[in-house]
């Protein structure tokens, strides 16, 4: 494990992009976590992290929706650490409406979050990425984005469009030595799904093999061995129990 490595977690302050935070850090990586609402708590995050760590954890607000906060965001992780080796594109939101009812304000803040600034944060982040003949891109897209879900169409649209971006770039980026993945969770316990009751997150559980629902660990588990891999490019990994097979 390269502990030198430097890495940017969009939306780290809560949810996977938090777990994905405090693990990262702990191992030794030298971490920036991007929050745009959650300030006190990316604060926890970084306080709490400084107790026991060297100093390799840098909090930073933007908004990714914004093309110019991404690029104060990727400046700051440069002159911050001199460089930027991983990119984790985990910022995102969700929305449960019938097709019918999605608004145009739904629609394009959905493409912008989900789809758009994951544009944005990679070809800011390629600009040292290329320079360096080396990077890894994660993608944090969705089960849905492969098979489509009822009433969230527009975010597996989002979903979908970023796999197409993941396995595109990869072949683009395969010779410049930079690694392009999906990791597509199943449902992970988050506040991304406390819409859902006890019993709905029951009855959800029954249709997966594993017959549970995932936590965020299981998402952070595959990110570590994508970061220190280097032979596995373009691919979305389903990390969902087997509600996909
Ligand atoms: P979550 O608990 O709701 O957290 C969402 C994170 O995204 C927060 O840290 C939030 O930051 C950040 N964020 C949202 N909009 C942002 C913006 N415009 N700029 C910067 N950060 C922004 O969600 P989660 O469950 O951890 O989801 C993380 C990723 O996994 C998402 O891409 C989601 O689509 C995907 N995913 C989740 C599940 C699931 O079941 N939970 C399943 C499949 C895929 P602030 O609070 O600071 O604004």
């Amino acid at each position: 494990m390269n502990k030198n490595k430097v890495v940017l977690v969009t939306g780290g302050s809560r949810g996977i992009g938090a777990d994905i935070v405090k693990q990262l850090a702990t191992d030794g990586y030298n971490v920036i976590l991007n929050y745009n609402k959650s300030e006190q708590t990316a604060k926890k995050i970084q306080e709490d992290l400084l107790k026991y760590q060297e100093k390799n954890i840098e909090i930073f607000k933007a908004d990714v929706t914004k093309r110019e906060e991404v690029k104060s965001l990727i400046e700051f992780c440069i002159k911050k650490f001199g460089k930027l080796d991983v990119l984790i594109n985990n910022a995102g939101i969700s929305q449960i409406k019938v097709f019918t009812d999605i608004t145009d304000e739904d629609w394009n803040m959905m493409l912008q979050t989900n789809l758009t600034s994951c544009f944005y944060t990679t070809q800011e982040s390629l600009k040292y990425m290329i320079n360096s003949k080396q990077g890894c891109i994660i993608n944090i897209s969705s089960i849905w984005g492969s098979i489509g879900a009822s009433c969230e169409v527009h975010y597996s649209v989002s979903k979908a469009g970023l796999d197409a971006m993941t396995k595109s770039l990869a072949k683009e980026l395969g010779p410049s030595n930079i690694r392009v993945n999906s990791i597509a969770p199943g449902i992970i316990n988050t506040e991304m799904n406390s819409e859902l009751t006890e019993e709905d997150l029951k009855n959800i559980a029954q249709e997966i093999p594993l017959q549970k629902i995932g936590y965020p660990q299981s998402i952070t588990n595959c990110v570590k061995w994508l970061i220190e891999d280097d032979y596995t490019t373009g691919q979305i990994i389903s990390v969902n129990g087997g509600w996909s097979i």
